[in-house]
């Protein structure tokens, strides 16, 4: 293949991976689907890069950017074959600048790595993805991923002062800088941040970091009503008490993360929830006590603040063994993360309840309740395709309700393949238009991450089954 020929110009045979076994090892996210690439690179540099680009656009060949891909929305998937760039990778860099209170980072290092060296010199690098140990920050970045502590912290973006990017035609360009102020021209590097790897391919970033907070605390609550949980983390934002995280299980979760890894929660309660709080020892210690109480008072038929840290860890395992409690619950895991403006946690999770009952699904919630991101999955066989046509009904029935109740198709996973037939409901046809156009303006050819984001013609509605 002539293609082929070029690439070994570029890169040693070594990190050109072209066999099925290894193509195939790359043809996988933590989503739905399957597909094949044409071939895998693992290029160390943005020069590297951006002669592949530069490559690709000759020969209209789609590229597709990849971390370690934990996506739960299609995100690295190659949809259309063609070269995987594997940027797990390029993870030389990690830096941190104590003067300047920032970390200057490869994209192929993990979120969890760059926590641990913030933390080495006092310093906190907030959003915290669940799949942390693993994910990188390249991929953070380009889905704009939170995690627990997105309620009081934000989200990636938040945090991101620079970048340097190759553009879909290859240039190699550097967004933002070390200022934590910048105003110059528009702000690139907030678009980049969240485009799904369809606008740039991420070489290096800037983060912003923040002190340490001195302390914090955490507590567990139970209950014996679903919708009561979300009465008490809607109550405790409208008291102006900012946690830290505001998390939620509901009894299906807990058993199933009982069944995972036994910690003793109760299997009998409706629902579970995890609230953390830090900053200075003496408000931690007064504003998680009027948590407790404003639990008790939603109607919590027990409520335990964690006396050590050995309690909150495991307090904090519970929560983190949900994903893969649940991938073992059965063969095909469909995760969802339509969020709603805080005041609607409570309709949200009625809504969630009666589309499981109608259709007749396991279907299980939890997540980042205080964000109103709640994270509904639907344990299902993908080989069972009545149950699968009930499942894409459900599907758009739960972004419908999300939409209607003032939120969004997605809080923090990304559009994807799985969410794009949605996207004219949420931001109707001149919305997705505008965003087409920025598309094309960038990346002519079409050739970064295409069949992401946007619909393909004719397409209403996710389609999970063979047909
Ligand atoms: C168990 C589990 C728990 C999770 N918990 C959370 C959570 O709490 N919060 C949350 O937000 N998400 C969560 N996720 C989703 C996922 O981990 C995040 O979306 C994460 O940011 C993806 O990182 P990754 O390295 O796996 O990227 P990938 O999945 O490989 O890629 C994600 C997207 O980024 C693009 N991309 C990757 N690197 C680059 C780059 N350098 N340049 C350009 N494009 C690039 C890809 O093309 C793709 O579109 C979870 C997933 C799992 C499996």
């Amino acid at each position: 293949m002539k293609v082929l020929v070029e690439i070994k110009q570029i890169l040693p045979e070594e990190r050109i991976l072209c066999s099925v076994a290894d193509r195939s090892a790359y043809s996988y996210d933590a989503s739905f689907g399957e597909y094949m690439p044409d071939m895998v690179v693992q290029p160390r540099t943005a020069l590297e890069i951006s002669k592949l680009v530069q490559l690709a656009n000759r020969h209209r060949l789609p590229v597709y950017p990849r971390g370690s891909a934990t996506s739960l929305s299609g995100g690295p998937l190659p949809v259309y074959g063609g070269m995987v760039l594997d940027l797990a990778q390029m993870k030389d860099k990690c830096e941190i600048d104590r003067e300047n209170m920032l970390a200057i980072v490869s994209p192929g290092v993990t979120t969890g790595e760059i926590h641990r060296k913030a933390e080495e010199y006092g310093l906190f690098y907030p959003p915290d993805p669940s799949s942390s140990h693993v994910c990188t920050i390249g991929g953070n970045l380009l889905e704009n991923s939170s995690g627990p502590r997105g309620l009081k912290y934000g989200t990636t973006k938040e945090y991101v002062i620079g970048l340097e990017v190759v553009t879909p035609t290859g240039e190699i360009v550097r967004t933002g800088g070390k200022t934590v102020k910048n105003v110059t021209g528009y702000d690139l590097t907030r678009l980049i941040v969240g485009s799904e790897g369809t606008l740039a391919i991420v070489t290096e970033a800037i983060l912003r970091l923040i002190p340490k907070p001195p302390a914090r605390k955490t507590l567990i609550a139970t209950f014996e009503e679903f919708v009561a949980s979300g009465m008490a983390i809607t109550n405790i934002l409208a008291q102006g008490i900012l946690p830290v995280a505001m998390e939620m299980m509901d009894q299906q979760c807990i058993r199933a993360v009982e069944n995972f890894q036994p910690i003793g929660l109760p299997t009998d309660v409706a629902a579970m929830i995890i609230i953390e709080v830090d900053g200075h020892p003496l408000a931690v210690e007064e504003e998680i006590m009027r948590c407790a109480e404003m639990c008790k008072q939603a109607g919590a038929s027990h409520v335990q603040v964690a006396q050590n840290e050995e309690e909150r860890t495991k307090i904090w395992q519970a929560r983190k063994n949900v994903s893969p409690a649940l991938a073992q619950v059965g063969p095909t895991k469909i995760s969802e993360d339509a969020t709603v403006p805080r005041n609607q946690i409570p309709a949200m999770m009625k809504r969630l309840r009666e589309i499981g009952e109608k259709y007749q699904l396991n279907l299980f919630v939890f997540g980042h309740a205080g964000d109103g991101n709640l994270h509904p999955v639907i344990i299902t066989d993908r080989q069972n395709q009545a149950e699968m046509k009930r499942v894409e009904d459900a599907v758009s029935e739960i972004f419908e309700a999300a939409v209607l109740l003032g939120g969004t198709l997605s809080g923090e996973h990304g559009i994807g393949t799985m969410k794009s037939p949605y996207m004219e409901m949420e931001l109707g046809t001149v919305g997705v238009q505008l965003m087409k156009k920025i598309k094309e303006a960038w990346d002519p050819n079409g050739i970064l991450n295409p069949g992401k984001i946007f619909p393909r013609p004719g397409q209403t509605k996710v389609v999970l089954t063979d047909e």
